[in-house]
């Protein structure tokens, strides 16, 4: 039986929120708490990217100043997990360690270990669910097997999708009875040197206030068209909450949440739910098959005769494609750390397909440039795209970049945006590679769309061998 007088260690990880925190809000109840985060990126499966970094870095300022009107301080720590764990529960008498679950595979693997010393040190350690509506291990076919393919895995889900409400953040904390030494934010070296951040500062406000009106303004304003608007890259048509429920600054349920009080009557139905869905089919994927990280799900993929080609790879990494969607896209990427769905899949199709470059060096980069950059979404969205993943694109459909421009950027606003060299050509000629007007250093097609193409359906061919 709780005494309320205990001292509990919430381990902050991927779950940088007050509101809707079950570790936290458990935690509160037992007494006082200390919050701790621990940068050890090489406990990761990937050591986070560049733009991730910077986003962290700035959403951990953010929950040090919530934590603080609550009446505590995030304690910072660097190096290995346990051994912090260990030496903050000695040093402040805690007799517990509760946080929220996650689902990469090392860390997963790490997780069990650390919970295992733990709890052999007599300490109570506790877990909760928090950044998914359905854990990968509570859904299953009638067959009791992962589900492969995307309608049935959430049609499932929102059967059992429950009306449990968010959780409110403590009222107040108690904060530990002894003070703890913290290390500086600054310290964890996570802003980047090249002046990267300014513009990305510009377009984001990473932490959990930024999160809540995000998900407020898009309710209001582009819940109701997002099925008509997510496809237009030149339009707020879509949330951009990827990087705030990457960092768990919003939780899945919250948002839930927002859309049924929204007096929306048709939310669970909507399209955007089912967004929310692909992230929980991403998770479910990952879980049941952590191999996808690196290599194909379907293993006739093992096959495929990807090129080598560091010219066109940087050429596509830089927006030099001459492709004028593709290059927009790219430094959108760039310059904000995020890009529209629909350009994620011209891009992405682009690099395995056009240029038979292996996905892996697209997750890669991807990887290293997005805020949102999350294991389970993209590679999912690499492998969906390579075609070699579950419930994919088949293979041999190949987007054309510029009937996709025509038809999703249809004034060519979205490319004069991002290539300024384009600026002054008009639509329709702005779609079409060979119309453009080179005067202004815009780079030739680095290769043809239609021998592209042959070339691509070729390579295909060797997986059915
Ligand atoms: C090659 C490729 C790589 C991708 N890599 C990532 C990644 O690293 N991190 C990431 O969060 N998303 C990734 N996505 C999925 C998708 O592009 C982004 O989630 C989406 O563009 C985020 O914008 P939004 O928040 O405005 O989305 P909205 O359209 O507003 O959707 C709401 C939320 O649903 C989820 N979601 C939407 N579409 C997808 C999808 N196709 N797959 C999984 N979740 C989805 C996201 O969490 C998103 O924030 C990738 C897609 C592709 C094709």
């Amino acid at each position: 039986m709780s005494t309320n007088d205990q001292t509990i260690i919430v381990w902050f990880r991927t779950d940088l929120r007050i509101q809707d925190n079950p570790a936290l809000f458990e935690a509160a109840k037992e007494g006082r708490i200390i919050p701790v985060f621990i940068w050890s990126p090489e406990e990761e499966d990937m050591s986070p990217g560049a733009a991730t970094r910077w986003w962290l870095h700035h959403s951990i300022k953010s929950l040090t100043e919530s934590l603080e009107k609550l009446g505590t301080t995030l304690t910072l720590r660097t190096g290995e997990s346990i051994k912090n764990l260990k030496k903050l529960a000695e040093d402040t008498g805690a007799t517990g360690v509760y946080w929220n679950r996650r689902y990469e595979p090392m860390i997963r693997k790490r997780d069990d270990e650390i919970a295992c010393q733990l709890r052999q040190a007599g300490l109570t350690v506790k877990t909760f669910k928090a950044s998914l509506l359905s854990e990968p291990e509570e859904i299953e076919n009638q067959s009791g097997l992962p589900f492969k393919v995307f309608t049935p895995f959430w049609k499932h889900c929102l059967k059992k999708l429950n009306a449990s409400t968010p959780l409110p953040a403590p009222q107040k904390v108690k904060p530990p009875k002894v003070s703890l030494r913290t290390t500086e934010l600054s310290e964890l070296n996570l802003k980047p040197e090249q002046d990267w951040g300014h513009s990305m500062n510009e377009v984001w406000t990473p932490g959990e206030p930024g999160a809540a009106s995000a998900l407020e303004l898009f309710i209001n304003d582009s819940f109701n068209e997002y099925a008509q608007n997510r496809n237009f890259p030149n339009t707020k048509g879509t949330s951009r909450l990827s990087p705030h429920l990457r960092f768990g600054e919003v939780s899945p349920r919250q948002i839930k949440h927002s859309l049924m009080q929204s007096g929306h009557t048709h939310w669970k139905e909507s399209h955007y739910l089912s967004e929310i869905g692909w992230r929980e089919f991403g998770y479910h994927l990952l879980y049941h098959f952590p191999h996808t990280v690196r290599e194909p799900l379907r293993p006739q993929f093992n096959r495929f005769p990807w090129r080598e080609n560091s010219p066109q790879l940087r050429s596509w990494q830089k927006g030099q494609t001459g492709y004028p969607l593709v290059d927009a896209g790219m430094r959108e990427l760039w310059a904000t750390g995020w890009m529209h769905n629909r350009v994620r899949m011209v891009v992405a199709s682009f690099l395995v397909k056009h240029l038979l470059i292996h996905w892996r060096h697209g997750a890669d980069w991807f990887w290293d440039t997005l805020v949102d950059a999350d294991l389970a979404s993209n590679t999912q969205g690499w492998q969906w795209t390579a075609g070699s993943g579950a419930d994919a694109a088949p293979y041999f459909r190949i987007f054309n970049p510029t009937t996709q421009a025509i038809k999703f950027d249809p004034e060519g606003d979205y490319i004069r945006k991002w290539v300024p060299e384009l600026r002054h050509v008009s639509a329709p000629d702005i779609f079409e590679p060979s119309k453009v007007d080179r005067g202004q250093n815009y780079p030739s097609p680095i290769v043809n769309h239609s021998d592209a193409r042959d070339r691509a359906l070729k390579a295909y061919e060797k997986t059915k061998a």
